[in-house]
């Protein structure tokens, strides 16, 4: 069933933890190939973008192997870095770049270690300050893909008003500038305990016209393409039909 897909949000780096090895890398592909997948989209995080290095990844893609390698990269997108990742998105030959909002004005709201700042928010005010900069990431024209959407449920605190409403206009903002939006299956693993994004927002992407990317967001080789298989399912169940590949910024569309 996932025979073609590929997992397109992977960091061989981990948070810094792992070493950038040909060996490494070859784990991490063996694993997409158990896992079923024909491509891996290796997409670190461009804080560790110093520790890729460029001639360990032309001898990973040159190996012949049954998965089809590609190079992304998960920027943190913040509204005063456009200049820092305009310059990133020129160091390698990215097949995509993904933009995720981690943090708020300086609060890391992902990170375990910050949680009591949710206490300073109204929820739904929180939610749409998250989607108002999640809109800003895609105006910038910096991006193909907006990662884990609705990020901002990571610790299951819920807006009260339904989510579509307060990701409205970043929805649109992402489907005029032509971005998909990924499936990422971490948030079954976090006490959202959902894939992102959630189900009715994954309808309104695909009620605009939105294209689909799938991701494991995996920091270790055993997490590649984890529970792809249901992000497969409910985009076949919101009505998915096809989802996009990447290669050198242009997207493509393969049947889903
Ligand atoms: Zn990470
Ligand atoms: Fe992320
Ligand atoms: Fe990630
Ligand atoms: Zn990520």
């Amino acid at each position: 069933m996932v025979a073609t897909l590929g997992d397109y949000h992977v960091h061989a780096l981990g948070h810094g933890e792992g070493e950038f090895t040909l060996g490494r890398l070859e784990e991490f592909a063996l694993q997409a190939h158990k896992a079923g997948l024909a491509e891996l989209g290796l997409a670190e995080h461009d804080e560790l973008l110093h520790r890729f290095d460029g001639e360990v990844w032309a001898s990973a893609c040159r190996g012949n192997r049954p998965i089809s390698l590609r190079l992304g990269l998960e920027v943190s997108f913040r509204p005063g870095r456009l200049r820092e990742i305009r310059a990133l998105a020129t160091r390698y030959p990215f097949d995509y770049l993904i933009g995720s909002v981690h943090d708020l004005d300086g609060w890391p709201f992902d990170h375990p270690d910050y949680r009591e700042g949710y206490q300073a928010w109204e929820i739904d005010e929180l939610y749409r300050e998250y989607f108002r900069v999640v809109a800003q990431a895609a105006q910038s024209g910096l991006f193909d893909v907006i990662g884990h959407l609705d990020l901002v449920k990571v610790f299951g605190y819920r807006s009260r008003r339904p989510v579509v409403e307060l990701a409205a206009a970043a929805l649109q903002a992402i489907a005029d500038a032509g971005l998909a939006v990924e499936i990422n299956t971490a948030g079954l693993f976090k006490p959202a305990a959902e894939i992102y994004p959630a189900e009715e927002l994954l309808r309104a992407c695909l009620a605009r016209g939105i294209p689909i990317t799938f991701g494991s967001d995996a920091h270790r080789a055993a997490e590649v393409g984890r529970e792809l298989w249901r992000a497969a399912a409910l985009a076949r169940r919101v009505g998915y039909r096809s989802y996009v590949r990447f290669r050198r910024r242009r997207a493509e569309l393969v049947p889903l």
